[in-house]
């Protein structure tokens, strides 16, 4: 079990290590079902610095767990139809799972136009996330949230959720994906009048807003489970959107910012990409 029961904390590394060890057993059950490796294309385009690391370390993940990856490296001039045309020849080998394009482009490419091109079965960064009963694979922190819920191992089915944030990337897809466990889920925002009267009926609390320490730990519900993927630097120091101190001594189950879901974002990349290879099969 991932918490550790004098705190109750749940640590990004523990929990990480337990979901790396169950995503190598299903990548190993579905790459003996295939017949070969799985295999996710990344497309870069230019000369980025970010687009570089970011495909490096993408590398350095997917060779962990024995996946090919198909590195496409285009000319900083290409032409939007240039990078449709390689789109749509990766979407034609069916041995491929996932594409991913790096960001930044350059500025004559718009991002939103060439993922649109991406077919949601093949979008394996959940980009396209479009809402409830449509996704195929969900944005990493959403369900690096969701796993570390799932890391407090309560039965999920029943509770209130209660989520701050309703962003695209993060606060709805944790609501979809809350509310396909059956949890009952309230999503608040910049809007909701008395978060705090929320707040403490929560059994859950998943903390999506980027405010520092803007959920107090007072008004925590003991024993729920709480989860924050603020990340919020004060003074040179990095605050979640929770009171941890307070709330840590109320709640049963609780990720510390920094030390949290951090770890667990990346491989997000490799649940993705086995739903999608699932939902092919
Ligand atoms: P957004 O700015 O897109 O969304 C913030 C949400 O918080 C909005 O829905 C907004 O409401 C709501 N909000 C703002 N102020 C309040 C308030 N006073 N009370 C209640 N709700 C409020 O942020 P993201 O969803 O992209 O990110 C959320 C947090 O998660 C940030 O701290 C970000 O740094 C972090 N993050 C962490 C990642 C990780 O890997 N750890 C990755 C991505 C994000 P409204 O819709 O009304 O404006």
């Amino acid at each position: 079990m991932p918490n550790n029961m004098d705190t109750n904390l749940l640590l990004g590394k523990e929990m990480a290590k337990d979901i790396r060890a169950s995503l190598a057993e299903e990548v190993q059950c579905m790459t003996k079902a295939l017949g070969q490796p799985l295999k996710l294309a990344t497309i870069r385009i230019g000369d980025f610095d970010d687009a570089r690391l970011y495909a490096n370390s993408i590398d350095k993940l997917l060779s962990r767990f024995e996946i090919t990856h198909q590195r496409i490296e285009l000319d900083a001039n290409s032409s939007t139809e240039s990078v449709i045309n390689q789109i749509d020849a990766l979407i034609d080998d069916k041995s491929l799972g996932g594409i991913l394009l790096l960001s930044p482009l350059p500025k004559h490419l718009n991002y939103n136009t060439l993922v649109a091109h991406i077919p949601a079965a093949m979008d394996s960064e959940g980009t396209r996330y479009a809402g409830m009963d449509q996704a195929e694979a969900y944005p990493p922190t959403a369900l690096a949230l969701f796993e570390a819920i799932k890391a407090a191992k309560r039965p999920i089915e029943g509770l209130h959720a209660v989520i701050v944030g309703r962003s695209r990337i993060v606060g709805k897809p944790v609501a979809d994906l809350l509310l396909k466990a059956n949890a009952t889920v309230t999503i608040c925002h910049s809007k909701t009048n008395d978060l705090a009267q929320h707040i403490r009926m929560a059994d859950i609390v998943v903390a999506a807003v980027g405010r520092a320490k803007i959920i107090k730990g007072e008004w925590i519900k003991p024993g729920s489970i709480i989860v924050d993927a603020g990340e919020n630097v004060v003074g040179g120091e990095l605050f979640g959107d929770v009171e941890f101190e307070i709330a840590k001594t109320k709640a049963g189950f609780i990720t510390p910012v920094p030390g949290g879901i951090g770890p667990l974002t990346s491989l997000m990349l490799i649940k993705n990409l086995l739903a999608l290879y699932k939902q092919k099969s």
